[in-house]
């Protein structure tokens, strides 16, 4: 049977980690040949945590980030989220658990074109259970585009925004129901250098208000604006160490920022 939505989704154990993964395997059935993309994963991840997955193309960092997002089952092993087994729902609660606790941040942005920057924040929480006015729900959005530097741009189509914007439209979405994990996959794989230092900003800034981010990356300096960096390779976990140099988005930003105009002089 079923498993019913739970109407409450209380952590059972709220000082324990958000996320605890055990023993994770994941297989691709293709026909003929099975892919085995994760070969017994591992990890715990407490609150407030800011993780950097690395590895190369092919190492199973997408697979086990749709399993963290609940897009997707492992074949075998555990994964709890916030204390509750996710293996024992069915589609229709995961959707509810994603919702309530997740935000997803892509890196090809995927905003609907012909939408404003409001209209894309307020998206998520229109499918959601919410008691929200119209006015209501366009106020919190643009609070939400505000608190990613966006004030003023809230009726820009995304082809009116940079890259760099458009991301933060995406960030600004994936905020809008108050997740308390935040999901990133390549999140600056389509930026320009400054700009995903920019980016990183506001992942920070969003770490030190307590949001735990898992952010997939295959740039190393990316990494550093990270607590913790994971390596995966050939569907396992190859090496998980805090990052040592954690550099400073704020002050790298003002560096460039230096740099460049001195270049100019
Ligand atoms: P990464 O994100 O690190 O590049 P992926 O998780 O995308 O790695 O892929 C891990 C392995 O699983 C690869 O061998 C890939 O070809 C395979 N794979 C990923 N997604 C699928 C899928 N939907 N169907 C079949 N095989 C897949
Ligand atoms: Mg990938």
């Amino acid at each position: 049977m079923a498993a019913a939505i739970p109407t409450e989704l209380h952590s059972i154990a709220p000082d324990k980690a958000v996320i605890r993964v055990e023993d994770v395997h994941k297989y691709y059935d293709l026909g003929e040949t099975r892919v085995h993309a994760l070969r017994g994963v591992s990890l715990e991840i407490q609150r407030g945590e800011f993780l950097a997955i690395m590895g190369a193309s092919g190492s199973g960092k997408s697979t086990f980030m749709n399993l963290l997002g609940c897009l997707d089952k492992p074949t075998s092993g555990k994964y709890l989220l916030d204390g509750i087994d996710v293996s024992e729902h069915d589609k229709k609660a995961l959707a509810h658990i994603r919702n309530q606790k997740l935000g997803f941040v892509f890196q090809g942005f995927n905003l609907l074109p012909r939408t404003s920057a409001r209209e894309n924040v307020e998206l998520p929480l229109l499918y959601g259970k919410h008691r929200l006015s119209n006015a209501q729900l366009r106020e919190k959005a643009d609070a939400v585009l505000a608190s990613v530097g966006l004030q003023g741009r809230e009726d820009h189509h995304p082809s009116q925004l940079s890259g760099g914007q458009q991301q933060r439209v995406a960030i600004a979405r994936a905020l809008i129901n108050d997740p308390e994990i935040l999901l990133a996959d390549e999140p600056t794989g389509n930026l320009d250098s400054r700009t995903s230092v920019e980016i990183m900003g506001v992942f920070q800034q969003l770490n030190e208000r307590g949001i735990t981010i898992v952010m997939v990356t295959h740039e190393p300096d990316i990494a550093s604006y990270a607590r913790r960096d994971v390596v995966m390779r050939d569907g396992l976990v190859q090496s998980d160490r805090a990052v040592s140099q954690r550099l400073d988005a704020k002050t790298e930003l003002e560096r460039i920022i230096r740099s460049t105009s001195e270049e100019q002089e």
